[in-house]
């Protein structure tokens, strides 16, 4: 069962306002806008909803619109703000220059400020608010901006850190200040107390679906008298200032969520939630030795904890939890695809190890105690899963590992039963990990090699000789490593100061480190690749300094890559893959996830009725390269089926054998995330 921690960026829909949909759906689906009896019971529903709306937020006055979500709540609040801006221009009034935001917003606000101005026209300063190191708004540089500005937005509670902003201090702030204030209050709702009415707050947009309502509906405030301008034009529902058949189910849903928040007897009173933040940040201080809480708890919502751990990446922990069938984020979801560090946390000055590793977990009010304490013994088996992992009695080191960053190519070849390492191609990045590693696993340094003389690789070979003594950067010409040798080539026509490595095992198997002397597709046309071909053989696998494209590993035997679409998908879902290996009893199995992520829970279930012969194998894709040389030497008719926990990995490692020749290389599509669960 999983236990979903991800309630900032949605959360499963109540009950409650599920039954409330299906009936505005499939009894009382009528237009608000007829006249006749079905129509009017739509139209009582919305205003209920409506009503309820006014209390929970406390707008009794002002326009409370219904809207598809708070991303055009703040199109509708910035259109409006920016047009009777742009008015009070034409009228000669004081033009006011600064449009501001906090530095900590959703880039929905700063997004449709840029946008609108370009569509506008409109020639003002657009500038941030900066935040402080607890994530709050600078007051005294607001205050000081305040005169000229025309529009202020300031979020209520911050989505990647559950920081709440100092709603008073920034009321006093704007105070004697004509700009236009806009608060998305998105995180807040039914939160925090807003009050709105008697903030003086002009614009508050909200989204149901981060309240247990369903996607596709959200609420507009805008205070009495504030300017409006209707983003949408047409029927004149909702008297004109947004057009468009009102999303009955949605707003039907949204009223029951309304309804349980007025009731009091469906989600968790503060302290309760404040309880629920203690136990689950001693789990993860108890998992996680060193580990930071990015937001002070004082001014944070107890449903949202931000944190970094000391030498573990936001995709590691990440990988972990989802394993432990815990959902959690990083950074933002939105943002979550693409590591970029997050700009929330580069906002309130954070150092860049914690702006790039950071965790987000947020609940929703209405979790259960029993969620919580198993929450809190996964994240422990989470921590001690990634303890067994650093730890040297069990840690076996792969033969040979090959690390990549952004298109550049770090190998590391470790020898068990002597204990003697060699690192090719170091990059500075990648030190800290290879060093950690290495001595979690008790190996010796012994040589640092590079196949250019970069400066990258000379920076990492420095950090890594600091860190662990005694390896030496010039290594002589063969180097012992228990039963494998490394010896160095100068290949003909090469530049200078370039080389390439190769390593042979006992088994008289050998790889090339060829740094950059291949280029896809490879075919030994120069006079060094000729020499590597006589040298090594058409098979050998090449492993190069720079792959952009995760081939992984190339041979001399011709290209395999023709660019064409391949006769056979690459990608099966779960029923394709089991159809092969019903088809295939010989089959292989190959779990590419990391081994902290294996045993933590989901595993590819049973799989019925496949035959005793599918095989299994756990084989991280970091340690591919040492697997690859007994698949290329598997019958051509044996299939192998990668699998990870989304696809992605699986997806690169049947891509690349799939380039060394192997037709018969899959991916199970959607990985764990899409195999079906036993009930
Ligand atoms: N503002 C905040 C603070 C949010 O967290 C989000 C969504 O994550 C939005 C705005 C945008 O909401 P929606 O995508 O529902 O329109």
């Amino acid at each position: 069962m999983e236990i979903y921690l991800d309630a900032n960026a949605t959360t499963p829909v109540l009950a409650e306002a599920r039954a409330a949909a299906m009936a505005a759906m499939a009894e009382d689906y009528g237009n608000p806008s007829s006249v006749h009896g079905t129509g009017l019971k739509a139209r009582a529903l919305m205003d209920a909803a409506r009503a309820r709306a006014r209390r929970v937020l406390g707008a009794p006055t002002g326009q409370l619109l219904f809207v598809s979500g708070a991303t055009e709540g703040i199109q509708t609040a910035v259109l409006s703000a920016m047009t009777a801006l742009r008015e009070r221009g034409r009228d000669r009034a004081p033009a006011p220059g600064l449009l501001l935001y906090g530095a900590t917003e959703h880039k929905a606000v700063p997004e449709a400020i840029r946008h609108w101005c370009e569509v506008l026209q409109l020639d003002m300063a657009v500038l941030p608010i900066p935040v402080g190191t607890d994530g709050r708004h600078d007051l005294d540089w607001l205050r000081a901006h305040a005169p000229r500005a025309g529009l202020v937005c300031t979020m209520a509670v911050n989505n990647e850190t559950g920081v709440i902003s100092d709603l008073d201090g920034i009321a006093e702030a704007l105070r004697g200040s004509a700009a236009l204030w806009l608060v998305d209050s998105v995180q807040a709702l039914g939160k925090v107390d807003l009050r709105l009415a008697q903030r003086r707050i002009d614009y508050a947009p909200f989204s149901g679906h981060k309240l247990y309502a369903p996607k596709g509906i959200g609420l507009l405030y805008v205070r009495e008298g504030a300017p409006i301008t209707p983003l949408l034009a047409g029927g004149g529902q909702e008297a004109a200032l947004r057009s468009g058949t009102e999303n009955m189910p949605g707003i039907a849903a949204l009223g029951a969520v309304l309804a349980a928040l007025e009731g009091g007897n469906t989600f968790q009173a503060l302290p309760v939630l404040e309880g629920y933040r203690t136990r689950l940040s001693g789990a993860l201080r108890e998992a996680f030795a060193g580990i930071v809480f990015n937001a002070p708890a004082a001014l944070s919502l107890p449903t949202t904890l931000n944190f970094s751990v000391p030498g573990v990446g936001s995709k590691l922990l990440l990988d972990l939890f989802d394993a432990a069938e815990i959902r959690v984020s990083g950074g933002s979801a939105c943002s979550a695809a693409n590591a970029q560090p997050s700009y929330v946390l580069e906002a309130m000055g954070l150092p860049a190890w914690r702006t790039t590793s950071a965790v987000r977990l947020s609940f929703g009010p209405a979790i259960d105690d029993a969620s919580v304490e198993e929450a809190c013994r996964r994240i422990r088996a989470c921590g001690e899963a990634l303890l067994l992992w650093q730890s040297p009695a069990q840690a076996a080191p792969a033969r040979l590992q090959r690390l990549a960053l952004d298109g550049a190519c770090c190998y590391v070849v470790c020898d068990a039963a002597s204990r003697r390492s060699v690192v090719i191609d170091p990059l500075p990045a990648l030190t800290p990990g290879i060093v950690e590693a290495l001595r979690s696993q008790g190996q010796q340094l012994v040589a640092v090699l590079a196949t250019q003389p970069h400066r990258d690789h000379l920076a990492a070979a420095e950090a890594l000789r600091a860190a662990m003594p005694g390896a030496s950067i010039q290594a002589p010409d063969t180097l012992e490593l228990g039963t494998q040798a490394l010896s160095r080539l100068v290949l003909p026509g090469s530049e200078p100061g370039t080389h390439a490595y190769l390593l042979r095992d006992a088994r008289g198997g050998c790889v090339a480190f060829v740094g950059d002397a291949l280029a896809a597709p490879a075919t030994p046309t120069t006079p060094a690749l000729k020499a590597l071909a006589e040298m090594v053989g058409p098979q050998a696998l090449l492993l190069p300094r720079h792959d952009a494209e995760d081939r992984i590993a190339f041979t001399l035997a011709g290209a395999q890559d023709t660019g064409k679409e391949p006769a056979t998908p690459l990608a099966l879902v779960p029923s394709a893959a089991l159809a092969l290996l019903r088809e295939h009893p010989q089959a292989r199995l190959v779990d590419v996830r990391e081994p902290y992520e294996q045993g933590l829970g989901q595993a590819l279930g049973p799989l019925p009725d496949v035959g005793a012969g599918v095989q299994r194998q756990s084989v991280p894709l970091s340690g591919l390269l040492d697997a690859l040389p007994d698949w290329l030497a598997l019958p051509a008719e044996t299939p192998l089926l990668f699998f990870c926990r989304s696809g992605n990995r699986s997806t690169q490692a049947a891509k690349a054998l799939r380039r060394l020749g192997r037709a018969n290389a899959f991916s199970l599509a959607g990985g764990l995330a899409l195999w079906p669960r036993p009930c």
